[in-house]
């Protein structure tokens, strides 16, 4: 809380969105107060992050990437293809001229990481709290927080609200923010794998006749495996034991990771896409899930707003009042070409995953295939899941400190 008794920014939601805006709004030089409905609990979901190279980067810049670089596992190669087609589409790092195309790292040790350099940067914490509404108060022309927690009611007035509470935001409508929804029918199955042979720093994803399976690298002999499947084919499985799910994977990709062993608990996430209409309303931006929640198939959504959050903090850097209006539409213009460009992305992996009839299966195939020999058009795509095409880059994945 600044002298005035105005708090600078208050971040509503703590997952990865909400903590890492809060810690770079610090890193600005901005007051920050983080309100979070949930106790903290230390047993995460279980799911492996592909970061990009860009989000790594921006990591490194604010110096969190050497204590996740321990419990990384580097993504050397892309490896695309079909079960029962031949052709594949493959990137690898060695011809983008990078040591990695990205990293794989639990998502629980990525929340960590946020949390406690935000901590450590100053970020009050409200927790378990609620932010309930933030009307304008026309007489200060300052938002005004309700905060609920089960001893007190606060309102706090501040200059930025920062809308980080997830895909099913109430926050974003109550500020005037339409949405698209779109319900994909679908779960993704989520487990981590121990395989006899792992085949390190190799990524796979396979488009199999019941979902894309994704087979990520980490450390020593596992695999993280995502598994997107129709909402009730998720369901079935997920009854079944674990073992059972394996050895169709171990099918699915053809045998060239050996025999794989269950390493972790399954986890279902059902999956929805959400697009905000706008990033912004008068002080107040809508961050992470809550602005677009994307389909996980590409692994784009969380490093689209490690992007979003990079730019949002070069906006606000030496800004007196961090919520002002030009500073928000300098931000919300800044990202448009590089939030599009990444939907239209991840839309495109999804619908070609899609694809289920056996002509359409035969030109995937065949697609995959002309990409791969298409060097050019390979490393388009190779850039894009790197997270290399917004121009210019931000700041941060430039290695510029705020
Ligand atoms: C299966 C799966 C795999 C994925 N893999 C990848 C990947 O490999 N790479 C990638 O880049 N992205 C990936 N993603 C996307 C990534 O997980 C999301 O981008 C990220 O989790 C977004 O987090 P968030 O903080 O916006 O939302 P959330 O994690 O939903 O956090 C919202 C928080 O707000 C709190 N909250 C809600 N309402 C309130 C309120 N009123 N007041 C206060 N607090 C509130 C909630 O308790 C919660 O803690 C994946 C997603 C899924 C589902």
């Amino acid at each position: 809380m600044s002298s005035d008794g105005i708090a600078g920014a208050i971040v509503a939601g703590g997952g990865l969105a909400g903590w890492l805006a809060a810690l770079v709004l610090l890193r600005a030089g901005h007051r920050v107060i983080l309100v979070e409905a949930e106790p903290r609990t230390n047993s995460g979901d279980g799911r492996s992050l592909a970061l990009s190279y860009a989000s790594v980067r921006v990591l490194e810049t604010l110096g969190l990437w050497p204590n996740l670089a321990v419990k990384a596992a580097p993504i050397r190669q892309v490896h695309i293809s079909q079960a029962g087609h031949f052709g594949t589409l493959n990137f690898s790092a060695a011809e983008m001229g990078a040591s990695a195309l990205g990293w794989v790292v639990p998502a629980e040790a990525v929340l960590e990481a946020f949390e406690r350099a935000a901590a450590a940067a100053g970020a009050d914490l409200i927790c378990p709290a609620k932010v309930l509404e933030a009307p304008i108060d026309e007489r200060g022309g300052l938002r005004r927080v309700e905060i609920e927690s089960a001893e007190s009611r606060k309102n706090l007035p501040t200059r930025l609200l920062l809308i980080a509470d997830g895909a099913d935001s109430a926050l974003r409508q109550s500020v005037g923010i339409a949405h698209r929804r779109h319900d994909y029918h679908a779960q993704a199955l989520v487990t981590t794998v121990a395989a006899t042979r792992p085949q390190p720093g190799i990524a796979y994803e396979r488009f199999t006749t019941a979902g894309v399976l994704a087979l990520l690298p980490r450390p020593g002999d596992k695999k993280g495996l995502v598994w997107t499947l129709a909402s009730g084919l998720a369901r079935d499985w997920a009854d079944e034991p674990l073992e059972r799910i394996l050895h169709r994977a171990e099918r699915a990709i053809g045998g060239r990771l050996g025999r794989m062993s269950p390493a972790a608990p399954l986890r279902r996430f059902p999956l929805v896409g959400i697009f905000a209409q706008s990033q912004t309303a008068r002080r107040a931006v809508v961050i992470g899930n809550a602005a677009h929640s994307l389909h996980p198939v590409a692994a784009q959504g969380l490093n689209l707003t490690i992007r979003d959050i990079a730019t949002l903090a070069e906006c606000l850097t030496a800004e007196p009042d961090p919520g002002a209006d030009a500073v928000l539409k300098r931000y919300s213009h800044s990202r448009r070409g590089d939030q599009r460009r990444t939907m239209a992305y991840t839309g495109l992996v999804r619908r070609l995953g899609e694809l289920r009839s056996p002509p359409a299966a035969a030109m995937r195939a065949a697609g995959l295939t002309l990409a791969d020999l298409s060097r050019p058009c390979a490393r388009k795509l190779a850039r894009q899941g790197m997270g290399l095409v917004p121009r210019p880059l931000p700041a941060m994945v430039r290695g510029v400190p705020l």
